[in-house]
């Protein structure tokens, strides 16, 4: 059929079904909207925006632990069940020239409890048209799946896309398959498909590369081997972590154990520490992305580990 032939014409007619629907759908959009979480920085606005949450397996949780001490902390974290809720915290950085989105969350694909950056993004007033730039701290599903729509084209089709080089020659190489069990290689053809729609206007960047002026990356990585973090110049400094720092007891009180999450799991534990180390002495502001929303806080030393303080 000659309307369904091209993708503008395809999305001009999905878009007229959507907004039928979107009307009829409208007192539930509006309750299950998150609004933001605003505040100032040095000389910018930070937005948090949730994409919702992801639902994992407590087993996830550093299985390999002594298992006594890894019950006594669960339990103290509030995990009594066999799943747990990981918040998805999407930042938004308002410069006096720039908007720029770190990571693009899950989209559509991934779990149904998350992808709801789009719609939040909305409800906030805030166009995905006007985000100048994106940047991908790494491209796990919750991260990066969420950079194209459910035409695979670009939710941010006006933005400038920032990826470590690292992080690209990571997901692009064979050595990915052996670090990801088969069941989950979906990631992979997940992360080629999302980072292929961005190619076209892709910087591939490294640690210490300015996205802004005063808006810096970092290498961390470990969780995979390009992750970055994202450092903001002004008070004590702000670090947007990504997944360096994941689990707001388990991450905190044990940096050294594991995440079957980590690719890099040795390199994973000395990044943490390294964080930790220089979030507690330099007392910077930190956003987690999987921290309880809206993930902003402080560290503190703690039993000779450290401990999370929401802010
Ligand atoms: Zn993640």
């Amino acid at each position: 059929m000659s309307l369904c032939s091209g993708s503008l014409t395809r999305r001009a007619v999905l878009a007229g079904a959507a907004g039928v629907a979107a009307i009829a759908a409208a007192p539930r959009l509006i309750l299950a909207a998150t609004p933001p979480h605003r505040f100032k920085h040095g000389a910018f606005e930070i937005m948090v925006v949730s994409d919702g949450h992801l639902v994992l397996p407590t087993s996830f949780l550093a299985p390999q632990a002594p298992q006594d001490e890894r019950a006594a902390l669960l339990k103290e974290a509030g995990h009594a069940g066999e799943q747990f809720h990981s918040a998805t915290n999407v930042s938004l950085i308002r410069t006096p020239s720039d908007l720029i989105l770190v990571d693009c969350g899950s989209g559509a694909n991934f779990m149904p409890t998350a992808g709801k950056l789009a719609e939040n993004l909305e409800a906030a007033g805030i166009a995905r048209d006007k985000i100048t730039k994106v940047v991908i701290t790494h491209a796990h599903p919750d991260h990066v799946w969420g950079a194209s729509d459910d035409l695979d084209e670009l939710q941010f089709p006006e933005a400038a896309y920032f990826v470590s080089a690292a992080e690209w020659d990571f997901w692009h190489g064979d050595a990915v398959a052996k670090t990801i069990p088969e069941e989950r290689h979906g990631f992979i053809t997940g992360a080629r498909r999302n980072l292929a729609r961005m190619k076209d206007k892709l910087t591939l960047i490294k640690g210490g590369d300015d996205i802004a002026p005063g808006i810096r990356a970092l290498d961390t990585s470990g969780h995979t081997p390009g992750h970055i973090s994202i450092e903001i110049a002004g008070e004590s400094g702000l670090l947007i972590l990504g997944d360096a720092i994941t689990h707001p007891w388990v991450s905190f009180a044990r940096p050294e154990w594991t995440s079957p999450a980590d690719h890099e799991p040795d390199r994973a534990i000395a990044m943490r520490k390294r964080l930790l180390d220089r979030l507690a002495t330099d007392k910077m502001r930190l956003i987690g992305f999987h921290l309880p929303y809206p993930g902003i806080g402080i560290v503190e030393r703690k039993d000779g580990g450290y401990r999370f303080v929401a802010a």
